[in-house]
C-alpha cells in the first residue's frame, strides 16, 4: 500500500511536470501561431496589390508586346523556353501563350 501510494505520487510529480511543458509549448504555439497569421495576411495584402497592378498593365498593350509580336512573326521564339531562338515553321504553343 504505503508503495504503491509513493509510486502514485511520483506519478503525479510526472504528470504535473508534463503539464507544465504542455502549457509552455501550448503558448509558444499560440504565439507562433499569431505571428504567422500577421505575416500571412501581410504577403496577401502585397500580392492583392500586385495583381490589381498586373491587371491594369496588362489592359494596356505597351510597345514592347508589339515588339514581340513582330520578332515572332519574323520567325523567332519570345517564349521563356527558347528565347530568341529561330522557329521551325510550326508555331510554338509558349510563345501562343504569351499573346492571349
Ligand atoms: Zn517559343
Amino acid at each position: 500500500m504505503e508503495t504503491q501510494i509513493g509510486e502514485l505520487y511520483e506519478q503525479l510529480g510526472n504528470l504535473k511536470n508534463d503539464l507544465g511543458e504542455l502549457i509552455e509549448e501550448n503558448h509558444r504555439l499560440t504565439i507562433e501561431n499569431k505571428h504567422l497569421r500577421t505575416y500571412l495576411n501581410r504577403d496577401h495584402v502585397q500580392e492583392e496589390k500586385k495583381t490589381t497592378k498586373k491587371k491594369r498593365e496588362a489592359t494596356v498593350p505597351g510597345e514592347g508586346f508589339d515588339n514581340l509580336a513582330r520578332i515572332y512573326k519574323e520567325g523567332f521564339h519570345i517564349c521563356h523556353m527558347q528565347f530568341g531562338s529561330p522557329r521551325t515553321d510550326e508555331d510554338c504553343l509558349f510563345c501562343l501563350e504569351l499573346f492571349d
